[in-house]
Order: structure tokens, then C-alpha cells, then sequence
């Protein structure tokens, strides 16, 4: 495939009211006003004291936080295309991480081994979330942390998650004796090396060092000490990999995809499954989901027990897979076997589109949102069945293709 063009821009044009149909509008949340910031930083203040938050880190760190109106317009960006797989991948797994990665594993590689042995969370796994989060600690975000999650905690959209997040910032402040000023990250909140959120700080932050603080964001014995112990927290099984690529076999029931069906790597070896190269996938009780994040054209995945792990740090499948691959590139895995697919370029109006177009046709896929989520993929899946396609539940351009001739036909009617 190399379709260049936005699918908007080659199958829409001839009908333009199928995208003013499609769009949604987005909720509207009150603005955030320097009175209504105030107001509600006031209102935050008692409840910090009653958490046990003491008047002079209330008065020191929440007192001077000003509204910061940068975070409600990142907040707000709505991304005008869809990420799709090999563009997230290529971007993520290139060569300078790679690269970099690997001199992190030697440089480290002392605290890395005896990381290991104590948290059973192997070397090339940490370098790899350090790698992805910060490039290894060189962007670790310059954001004021206690104003950046006060503006969320007062903006309607997300504010019981921000508000949780700007409480448990206090106490660590407090915990960790930590200089309000100095406490930079992203502008969602997350700090240091492996950017964690204030609530993972407080909770898995180990002094590595012993120095007697857990600083994530100069040190990096500290930094990569609360990693493993951050992971281990979230359930990782030492011993076992994330997952690998796979070869499908060409009679292969494409309803199995996707991560709520489990079965042993036995049973799908039975199916006919193999390692990318062909060679047997083993057989074992391991239980395997099996992904396929660019379309049946592109690479299959098993993946295992860690990567609900990984996804339990940032709860994205294509951030999971980055890790593992990544992971085995540092240990000097091969690119990935099957080629990465050129996918037409989505832009959110166009899945917006065929959601709408889906459930027109009886496909439900819930409210349309832009978003390719787990219901899209069933909606896309069942169409696919009933139009003889491949049903891998993705939306390539022939399914754009034929749910435009199905659905224009009776708009333009
Ligand atoms: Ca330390």
C-alpha cells in the first residue's frame, strides 16, 4: 500500500456533508479564570489540610502556583491525525535510542545486574522505559509540577484524577523535602528520568544512592532503583518476556486478535502459529493474546502477563509493544521480520466518519469519537465478515473504500 494522501482527501471530497454529519461536537468545560483558580485553590487548601498537609507546604508550594494556561491548550489539542502503528514504532525504536540504550547498558550495567537480582525486572527493560520516557533522561520536562496539576485539578475535564495527583505532589513535598521550585516535569505531571507521576513517586520511589532522598530527577541509581520497584509493584513476572513477534498462518481466524482472548502459547502453537521466522513458537502454558496493531499486512504479536505490566504504566498497546521491541533491540534482536505497512493517513474526521458510517449500517460501535478503540475494531470486524473481507478489525483503505460506496449512496439520496 502507499497511499500518501489523507483517505479524507481521496474518498471524501465528492461528498462533503458525510464529514459535517460525522462531526461530533467535543464537551465544553468552563473556562478556567484567574477568579474561578483562585477559588478553587482556596477550596483545595482545606482539603490538603485535612489530608494531614501542613499550613507551611500549602503556604511555600500551593499558595505561589499560578494558573497555567499553556496546560489547559495542550489539555485541549486535539491531535488532527491518527497515530498509526508504524509511524509510532519507527519514531520511537530508531537507531540513536537503540544506540544510546546500549551504552546505558554497559554504563550501568552494575546497578542494572544487581537491579535485576533484587526486583527480578531485567536491565534492557528499564533502559528501555528510560529510553522512551526522557531519551535516557536528557528531556525530563520543564513544567512548574504543583501549577500544571493545580490548573488540571480546577478544569472540569479530568479534575478528580489531577486533584488526587496535586494532593499526593503535597505530600511529597513534604516526604521527600523536595524545593517546590525544583520540581519540573511535563505538563500532565509526570517528573525525572521515567517521569512518574507524583502518586508513583510517593508510593515506589526508592533512595538508590543513599543519600537519603529519592531524587528522580538528578540521580540516576534513584531513578532506575524506583523503576524496577515501580514494576515489580505493578505485577511484572520475572522470568518471562513481554511478548514476541509471530507469523500467522494463512488459514488464521482473525476474530482471535486482540487482548481479551487468552490462550496457552500451546494452543495457538496448535493453530498454527510460529516465531516471525518460522521456527516453533514452543510449546507452554504460557497464556497469549495475539495483537496485529497495523492490519493483517503488517507484524503479529504475542503478548504475555508483562505486557498488562507495561500497559499498566502507560496504558497504551503501541507504548507497549515500543518497550519489548526496544527492550530486545538493546539486547540485539533484528528488526522486526514482517515489514512496516505504508498506512493511508487518517486524520480523526475520517474515523469519525466511519464510525458514524459503521453504525449507520447496523455495525455498533458506540459514540464516535475519532478514537480506534476495542469497540471500533469489533464494529470494523463485523462489517468486514459481512463484505468477505480479511477481519482483522482494521481499518485499511478498502474498508474506507467500501463503507463510502455503501453509506454515500444513501446520504446523497
Ligand atoms: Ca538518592
Amino acid at each position: 500500500m502507499k497511499y500518501k494522501l489523507s483517505v479524507l482527501a481521496t474518498l471524501l471530497l465528492a461528498t462533503p456533508t458525510s464529514l459535517l454529519a460525522a462531526t461530533t461536537p467535543t464537551p465544553q468545560y468552563p473556562e478556567v479564570t484567574e477568579q474561578l483558580f483562585a477559588q478553587c485553590k482556596a477550596d483545595f487548601a482545606l482539603l490538603a489540610k485535612q489530608q494531614g498537609v501542613t499550613d507551611d507546604t500549602i503556604t511555600r508550594a500551593l499558595l505561589p502556583a499560578s494558573l497555567q494556561a499553556k496546560v489547559i491548550e495542550y489539555d485541549r489539542n486535539q491531535p488532527e491525525f491518527v497515530r498509526t502503528f508504524p509511524d509510532y514504532v519507527s519514531k520511537r525504536v530508531n537507531d540513536w535510542r537503540i544506540n544510546k540504550g546500549r551504552e546505558m547498558l554497559k554504563e550501568h550495567s552494575a546497578l542494572l545486574q544487581s537491579l535485576n537480582q533484587r526486583y527480578g525486572i531485567p536491565a534492557h527493560y528499564l533502559v528501555a522505559f528510560w529510553g522512551l520516557e526522557t531519551n535516557f533522561g536528557q528531556y525530563k520536562g520543564k513544567m512548574p509540577i504543583v501549577a500544571s496539576l493545580a490548573t488540571l485539578a480546577c478544569d472540569e475535564r479530568r479534575s478528580e484524577f489531577f486533584t488526587k495527583e496535586l494532593l499526593k505532589a503535597l505530600q511529597l513535598i513534604e516526604k521527600e523535602r523536595i524545593d517546590p521550585e525544583q520540581m519540573v516535569g511535563s505538563w500532565a505531571g509526570a517528573m525525572g528520568h521515567t517521569q512518574f507521576m507524583p502518586s508513583a513517586y510517593l508510593n515506589y520511589a526508592i533512595d538508590g544512592d543513599n543519600d537519603g532522598k529519592a531524587d528522580l530527577w538528578n540521580s540516576v541509581p534513584d531513578a532506575l532503583t524506583s523503576a524496577a520497584n515501580f514494576l515489580q509493584g505493578l505485577g511484572w513476572k520475572p522470568g518471562f518476556r513481554w511478548g514476541r513477534e509471530v507469523k500467522l498462518p494463512d488459514n488464521f481466524d482473525y476474530q482471535l486478535i486482540g487482548r481479551s482472548t487468552k490462550k496457552s502459547l500451546t494452543e495457538w502453537q496448535g493453530l498454527g502459529l510460529t516465531k516471525a521466522d518460522g521456527s516453533p513458537l514452543g510449546a507452554a502454558e504460557i497464556k497469549a493474546s495475539v495483537l496485529l496493531p497495523a492490519g493483517h499486512e503488517g507484524p503479529a504479536f504475542v503478548i504475555y502477563d508483562n505486557f498488562s505490566v507495561i500497559m499498566r504504566w502507560n496504558f497504551s498497546e503501541f507504548y507497549a509493544i515500543a518497550v519489548g521491541y526496544l527492550a530486545d533491540r538493546l539486547i540485539g534482536s533484528g528488526e522486526l521480520v514482517q515489514p512496516l505497512p505504508e498506512l493511508p493517513t487518517y486524520t480523526i474526521a475520517d474515523m469519525r466518519t466511519l464510525q458514524v458510517n459503521l453504525n449507520q449500517l447496523g455495525f455498533d460501535v458506540g459514540e464516535p469519537d475519532g478514537i480506534l478503540g476495542p469497540a471500533t475494531r469489533n464494529g470494523i470486524q463485523g462489517f468486514q465478515v459481512a463484505h468477505k473481507l480479511v477481519a482483522d478489525g482494521f481499518p485499511s483503505l478498502r474498508v474506507f473504500e467500501k463503507l463510502q460506496q455503501l453509506t454515500g449512496e444513501t446520504s446523497t439520496n
